[in-house]
């Protein structure tokens, strides 16, 4: 049988891992400033993470949801404590696009209105729902693109008049897109759209699956803006690398919760990787760590490299040049070995490391990057010779 693997693949070979380290089957080290697509939050094979998942496995790794399960409720009550939510309700399931989709559907059943709005350049997975409120045609299929869903830009009037036009149920919104290449709205927009939302009796669903957990430096990306949206949905992060999502749900929508379900969602095991996680986070405080260290990486980039724009919070960082990043990012992996991300915007380094990183290897992945950007001219002399 063909294994599936339509992406385009790296040629390296990662074998083990450890902090922000990974090593390659030949021995050769790499850092990982992109902690695979932001999943690894606390650190590859933290001790402690290590520890409570083979404790775990080694007594109950599942049992259907139609017993008792303490650990998810030990779960939730670390979830609700940490993000500043005690007063929600944790939905637990297995990934982003699975969060996003019953984020989705509760808003639909809770409201009875079928349209959603979402934001030019957004992802929020690729599941029937999921996808039909992401900006990219490329994965809709027909059948997904028959969810009404209407995409605006960060503009409040757009926002208002798409939901004047049909019967809204919810408005989904990255409060940093990740996929996109590191695209803020403004503090200002996000309290406009929660204020409108509420004047329409529009759900808010903040999909924090990238930027959550602390990526941004505050728990929540939207919390910098001091918003408080009815759902936000969670995974990536959460996990560490064990499969997991969820969705926060606040106690206005307790009448729809018999709406979801799913199999494998808060197993026991998923529940002790998640815990794992929230413990780590709090005990080396890796929030402040992850604001701290990323406006330092901010600061350096602003001032010493060539990037025509550097944007983000915390450790979820977009670097922009005026030219597609490719070259750079291979010589990043290949000469450099640090491993660094893209977007769909070609001119865009998306750094998303580890939330424990040192300012030792931010340094290592800046030197890295300083020798690099020479390239610059060298490209931008190509394209002007081509011309
Ligand atoms: N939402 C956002 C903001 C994401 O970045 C992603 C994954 N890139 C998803 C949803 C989908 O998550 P998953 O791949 O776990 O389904």
């Amino acid at each position: 049988m063909n294994l599936f693997d339509v992406y385009p693949l790296v040629n390296i070979t990662p074998v083990r891992a450890l902090g922000a380290t990974l090593w390659d089957e030949n021995g050769q080290q790499y850092l990982d400033f992109y902690g695979g697509h932001a999943v690894i939050s606390i650190g590859h094979s933290h001790p402690h993470y290590v520890q409570r998942v083979q404790e775990q496995v080694a007594n109950i790794g599942f049992y259907s949801n139609s017993v008792k399960i303490p650990i998810q409720q030990e779960l939730a009550a670390k979830l609700g404590e940490l993000s500043g939510y005690p007063d929600y309700t944790l939905f637990l399931c297995n990934s982003g696009a699975e969060a996003n989709e019953n984020a989705l559907k509760l808003a639909s059943f809770h409201t009875g209105k079928n349209h959603v709005i979402a934001f030019k350049g957004a992802f929020h997975g690729r599941t029937s729902g999921a996808v039909a409120a992401t900006d990219n045609p490329k994965i809709v299929a027909p059948f997904n693109a028959g969810h009404g869903v209407s995409f605006v830009p960060y503009d409040l009037a757009a926002v208002e008049q798409a939901m004047l036009a049909q019967p809204v149920c919810a408005v989904i919104i990255e409060p940093i897109q990740g996929v996109g290449g590191v695209v803020l709205p403004t503090d200002e927009f996000l309290q406009g759209l929660a204020a409108l939302c509420a004047q329409h009796g529009v759900v808010l669903i903040a999909d924090e699956v990238q930027s959550g957990y602390g990526r941004s430096g505050e728990f929540f990306a939207h919390q910098h803006a001091g918003i408080r949206p009815g759902i936000i949905t969670v995974a990536k992060g959460m996990g560490n690398g064990f499969p997991i999502g969820g969705v926060l749900i606040s106690p206005k929508f307790k009448a729809s919760y018999g709406l979801l379900g799913t199999t494998f969602g808060g197993n026991h095991l998923a529940c002790a990787a998640g815990l794992a996680v929230l413990e780590v986070l709090e005990q080396e405080n890796l929030v402040a760590h992850a604001a701290e260290l990323g406006a330092y990486i901010m600061q350096e980039l602003r001032a010493h490299s060539q990037a025509t724009v550097v944007r983000g919070r915390g450790l979820m960082i977009g670097v922009k040049y005026d030219f597609p990043i490719k070259e750079i990012r291979d010589k990043l992996m290949f000469e450099h070995h640090i491993f660094v991300g893209n977007a769909s915007d070609p001119n865009v380094l998306r750094l998303l490391p580890p939330l424990n990183i040192i300012k030792a290897e931010a340094d290592r992945f800046l030197q890295a990057l300083a020798a690099l950007e020479p390239a610059k001219v060298a490209v931008d002399n190509a394209v002007v010779e081509q011309d």
